[in-house]
């Protein structure tokens, strides 16, 4: 399935186009930083668009790094594990729905509802072993 990238505002294209050049994940800060000079000001702008852009399957909040990726090229419902190299920061999407299903189906006891799940996973990227 293609992904739509109609109907983009401008300051969710300039995120987007920052994040594409960066080619690695980005914190807000240095996101506005880069857009600074493009009319882009505020932070709270920053977090629009990129919440904007997440809603739409092109980008991906990276947890543990508080940063902002671009997704992989699939269009997909389910979360994604990331694989990020602890030496050179490289950051990679992997897709696999078995496991939050398996997740959001461990068994809680104390009436605990399972929502979303985030799977980040260190470790060295094959240019680093
Ligand atoms: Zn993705
Ligand atoms: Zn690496």
């Amino acid at each position: 399935m293609k992904k739509n990238f109609d109907s983009l505002t401008k300051n969710q294209t300039l995120v987007l186009d920052c994040l594409k050049k960066a080619r690695q994940p980005l914190g807000a800060y240095t996101l506005l930083k880069n857009l600074q000079g493009k009319g882009v000001k505020a932070p709270l702008q920053i977090y629009r668009a990129l919440s904007q852009l997440a809603e739409k399957g092109l980008v991906h909040k990276i947890e543990s790094l508080n940063s902002w990726t671009l997704c992989c090229e699939t269009k997909h419902d389910a979360s994604p594990i990331f694989a990020i190299c602890e030496d050179c920061g490289d950051v990679r999407e992997h897709l696999d729905e078995k496991i939050f299903r398996h997740l959001s189906n461990i068994p809680t006891n104390d009436g605990f509802r399972p929502d979303h799940a985030v799977l980040e996973i260190y470790g060295k990227c094959s240019n680093c072993v």
